[in-house]
C-alpha cells in the first residue's frame, strides 16, 4: 500500500477515534463521529472539486495546494501533465521536421486516408499530381488523378509495382508512380518525374532500329548476290558482283567504325586531351588526302592557315572532326566546285572552318544535322559513302574539347561548318620543316 494512502488511512481513524472519545464525554459519541466523517467527506469533495477545475483548466492555473494523500494526487497529476507537455511538444517539432523535409523533395508525396482521401501532400506533388495543399484535403484521390491505369491500380489492390502514367498537372511529363500502404490501411502516394528516362529509353530504341536499318540493306545485297552468283558463270557478271559486294562490305565497315567511334566517345574519359596537336601539319596532310576523297570532280581545295597555331586535344579525336567535316565539303560540292579550309585564331577562339559553294541545305534541316542518322537526302549521303553519323562525332568530339560546332547554309549557294574551340586550349610553335616546304 502507498504510504500516503496508509498515512490517511491512519488520519482518518484517529478522527474517528477523537470523536469517539469527545463524543462519550459528552454522551452523544455517534453525532460526533458522524460530524466527523461529513466534514471529512466535504474536505474529499472540496479537493475533487479542486483538481476537476485544474484539470478542465488545462493546466493554465497553478497546483492547487493540499497536503498528504491529495497533495502528492496534484503533485503526480502535475508532473503527468509537464512529461506529456514535453513529448507533444517534441513530437510536433518531429512532425514538422518530417513535413518539412518531406516538403523539400523533388518527388511527389502524398497520404491518403482508408478510404483513399488526401490527408496531406508536399509541394512536388502539386507540380506532378496537381494536389494542392491544403485545399485538396478530404478530396478522393481518384478525383485528381483521373486515368484508367490509375483507377485499375488503385481498385486491384496490389500495390507491388510502379505505374507510369501523363503527370494530370502536364500531360507531357511522365511519372512512375507506387503505392506504399502503411499503418491502418493508409496509403502513401510516391511519385516522380520519369521523362527523361522515357526519352532516353525510346532514342535507345530509335538508335538500335536505325543501327539495324543501316545493317539490313547491305546485308540483303550481299546475301542476294551471294545466292544468285551460284549459278552464274559469266565472268563479267562474277566481277562486277563481286564489285558491289565489296561496295557492301565497306559500307558496313565504315558504320561499325563510325558506331565504335561514338560509342568510344560517349565512354571513355577525357583525360588524354591535353596533348599539343600540330594542327597545321595534320590539316596539310588531310587537305591532300581530299583530293582523292573527291576522285576525278576537279574541285578546288584551298587552305588558309595560321602555320604556328596548335592546340592542346587528342590526335585521333581532332583528325576525325577536320577529316569528316573536309570530306563532307568534299562529297557534298559538285564537280569543278571551290573548298577553302582555314584554321586562324581571334581573341576568344581557335577557329577551324570548311566552305563550299555546294548544294548547300534547306534552313529546316540545320538544326538536326547532329543528330545520329539525320540526313538531308539519304540516297545522296550513301552514294557517295556517309553513314549519317559524322556530324554527331564531331559535334560529340568537340564538347569534349570544349568547343562548339556552327553550321551556316544557303540552299545552291554553299555551306560554312565552323568549329570553335577556346582560346585557352592553343599555343603557339614555330612551323615544322614540312610545312615550310609546302
Ligand atoms: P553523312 O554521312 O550522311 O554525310 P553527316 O552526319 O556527316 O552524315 O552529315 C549529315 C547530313 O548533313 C548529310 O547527310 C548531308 O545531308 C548534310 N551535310 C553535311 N555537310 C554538308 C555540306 N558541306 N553540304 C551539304 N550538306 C551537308
Amino acid at each position: 500500500m502507498h504510504p500516503y494512502l496508509q498515512q490517511e488511512i491512519w488520519k482518518l481513524i484517529a478522527y474517528i477515534t477523537g470523536a469517539a472519545i469527545a463524543g462519550l464525554i459528552v454522551g452523544m459519541p455517534l453525532f460526533f463521529i458522524s460530524v466527523t466523517l461529513l466534514l471529512y467527506i466535504i474536505f474529499f469533495l472540496r479537493n475533487q472539486h479542486r483538481l476537476y477545475n485544474w484539470i478542465t483548466d488545462q493546466g493554465n492555473s497553478d497546483v492547487p495546494e493540499a497536503s498528504g494523500l491529495w497533495g502528492e494526487l496534484f503533485n503526480e497529476i502535475y508532473q503527468l501533465e509537464k512529461q506529456t507537455g514535453s513529448n507533444r511538444a517534441k513530437l510536433t517539432n518531429i512532425l514538422k521536421r518530417f513535413q518539412e523535409a518531406a516538403s523539400a523533395l523533388p518527388d511527389a508525396m502524398a497520404i491518403l486516408t482508408k478510404r483513399n482521401k488526401i490527408e496531406w501532400s508536399n509541394k512536388a506533388a502539386h507540380k506532378l499530381l496537381g494536389i494542392n495543399h491544403p485545399q485538396d484535403e478530404g478530396q478522393p484521390i481518384s478525383n485528381l488523378i483521373r486515368h484508367p491505369k490509375f483507377d485499375k491500380y488503385l481498385r486491384k489492390n496490389d500495390f507491388g509495382k510502379t505505374i507510369i502514367i501523363p503527370s494530370p498537372n502536364n500531360p507531357e511529363i511522365m511519372i512512375s508512380l507506387q503505392v506504399i500502404p502503411f499503418g491502418s490501411s493508409q496509403k502513401l502516394i510516391m511519385c516522380r518525374d520519369v521523362s527523361h528516362v522515357i526519352k532516353l529509353e525510346e532514342m535507345r530504341s530509335l538508335f538500335v532500329a536505325n543501327v539495324s536499318h543501316e545493317l539490313r540493306s547491305p546485308i540483303t545485297v550481299l546475301s542476294g548476290y551471294l545466292e544468285t552468283l551460284q549459278n552464274v558463270k559469266d565472268i563479267n557478271i562474277i566481277h562486277k558482283s563481286l564489285h558491289t559486294m565489296h561496295e557492301q562490305a565497306n559500307r558496313m565497315e565504315r558504320l561499325v567504325t563510325d558506331l565504335l567511334a561514338l560509342s568510344k566517345l560517349e565512354t571513355q574519359p577525357t583525360d588524354t586531351h591535353s596533348n599539343d596537336i600540330n594542327v597545321p601539319a595534320m590539316l596539310l596532310e588531310l587537305k591532300d588526302a581530299a583530293k582523292f576523297v573527291g576522285g576525278n570532280k576537279n574541285q578546288k581545295i584551298t587552305l588558309n592557315q595560321d602555320e604556328k597555331l596548335h592546340l592542346y586535344g587528342n590526335r585521333d579525336e581532332l583528325q576525325s572532326v577536320f577529316s569528316n567535316l573536309i570530306n563532307n565539303a568534299v562529297r557534298y560540292t559538285q564537280e569543278n566546285g571551290t573548298v577553302e579550309i582555314s584554321w586562324t585564331k581571334d581573341n576568344n577562339h581557335a577557329v577551324f572552318s570548311v566552305t563550299d559553294n555546294g548544294q548547300g541545305i534547306p534552313p529546316q534541316h540545320i538544326p538536326h544535322l547532329t543528330e545520329r542518322f539525320y540526313r538531308v537526302d539519304i540516297d545522296r549521303s550513301r552514294e557517295s559513302g556517309g553513314t549519317g553519323l559524322g556530324l554527331a562525332i564531331v559535334k560529340h568530339t568537340l564538347e569534349r574539347h570544349d568547343g562548339k560546332l556552327i553550321i551556316q547554309s544557303k540552299l545552291g549557294e554553299g555551306s560554312t561548318v565552323r568549329c570553335e574551340v577556346p582560346a585557352e586550349r592553343t599555343l603557339e610553335m614555330q612551323p615544322t620543316r614540312d610545312l615550310d616546304n609546302a
